[in-house]
């Protein structure tokens, strides 16, 4: 039997992710968009059609995006970056209730990046001090990027002894999104990096992650827990 395409309300639809997931949508045969929001639409009439949310909006966007999930039981997959200490905690309080990707990157590659660094982390020690370079587009309006706050999460949680792990960001150009982790030890330096080529690669982990959650159990969930990482 032919197996009925997820119903997506793609929140931020007319920004750059957006478009990019609604292009790569169009050819997969398992995600129908049902519903396309942006600044100023209300997001209540498409979220009671819908099997799952995808938000790559503004962060001040998550309050009422929570609220009205809630009220209608749908699963989230939350791209959008940037979120204060309030917004993390609407987040998590409606993962009580409700299955929620949250994921800074969606990239397989960045989220193999996450897995190596926290790796090569427990492995190099205490005497490799680390930092992160990032470089993004002009436009992006926060700094440093979620992406870059998760790698500084990752080597605090493997590093004990550096409590603080500093962040460069460059905005320049047109350029998607590279992130670069330095182990700087005695008498050698150790980098890894990872450089988007397109913004496709967020928009496939994205749509993705939309399949994975539908009838998932309420909870918090990364993109590891997507990749099986
Ligand atoms: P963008 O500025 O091109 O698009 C954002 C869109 O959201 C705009 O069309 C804007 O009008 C709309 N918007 C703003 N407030 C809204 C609201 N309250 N309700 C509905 N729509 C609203 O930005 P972008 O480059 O598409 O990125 C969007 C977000 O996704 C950013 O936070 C960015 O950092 C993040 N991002 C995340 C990943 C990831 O893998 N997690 C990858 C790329 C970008």
């Amino acid at each position: 039997m032919k197996e009925c395409p997820a119903r997506v309300l793609l929140i931020g639809a007319a920004g750059r992710m957006g478009k990019t997931i609604s292009d790569l949508a169009d050819g997969d045969p398992k995600i129908e968009i049902i519903g396309r929001c942006d600044l100023g639409d209300s997001i209540e009439p498409s979220m009671q059609n819908c099997d799952v949310v995808i938000d790559f909006s503004q962060a001040d966007a998550i309050t009422e995006i929570c609220r009205v999930a809630l009220k209608h039981h749908k699963p989230l997959v939350i791209g959008t970056t940037g979120q204060s200490r309030e917004q993390h905690r609407i987040i998590e309080e409606t993962a009580q209730s409700l299955p929620i990707v949250f994921a800074s990157n969606f990239s397989i590659g960045v989220n193999v990046l996450f897995w190596l660094t926290r790796k090569a982390a427990e492995q190099l020690g205490s005497d490799f001090e680390t930092e992160i370079v990032e470089t993004h587009h002009k436009m992006k309006k926060d700094a440093p990027s979620g992406t870059a706050k998760t790698l500084a999460e990752v080597l605090k949680a493997a590093k004990k002894t550096q409590p603080e792990i500093p962040i460069q960001s460059i905005r320049e150009g047109d350029v998607v999104g590279e992130h670069t982790v330095i182990f700087n030890g005695p008498a050698e330096r150790f980098e890894l990096s990872h450089r988007a080529a397109s913004r496709e690669i967020f928009a496939r982990g994205a749509l993705r992650a939309a399949k994975w959650i539908i009838g998932r159990p309420p909870g918090l969930y990364s993109m590891q827990d997507v990749l099986g990482l």
